[in-house]
């Protein structure tokens, strides 16, 4: 189960560390987009920045407005600061 949790963050919009995910909402940022892009560093500890922001922006531009929806629903259902 990973945690996520909404923090402001210096200079980037998103942090990982074991199961746990932290999105900067103070940014402008989409942060389904830097969900999607943490997910990916959590399950693949072993690629690139590089490859993680191409896979990323693949993914993200696949999904329809109803599997967007999705991830934020996965994203914001915890809400904690
Ligand atoms: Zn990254």
């Amino acid at each position: 189960m990973v945690r996520v949790l909404f923090k402001k963050l210096r200079g980037c919009h998103g942090q990982q560390e074991g199961k746990t995910i932290w999105v900067n909402l103070a940014t402008r940022a989409n942060p389904g987009h830097t969900f999607i892009h943490e997910q990916l560093h959590l399950k693949n500890p072993t690629w690139s920045e590089t490859r993680v922001r191409k896979e990323t922006t693949a993914i993200w531009k696949k999904l329809d407005v109803k599997q967007r929806l999705k991830v934020y629903k996965k994203l914001f259902r915890g809400g904690k600061k």
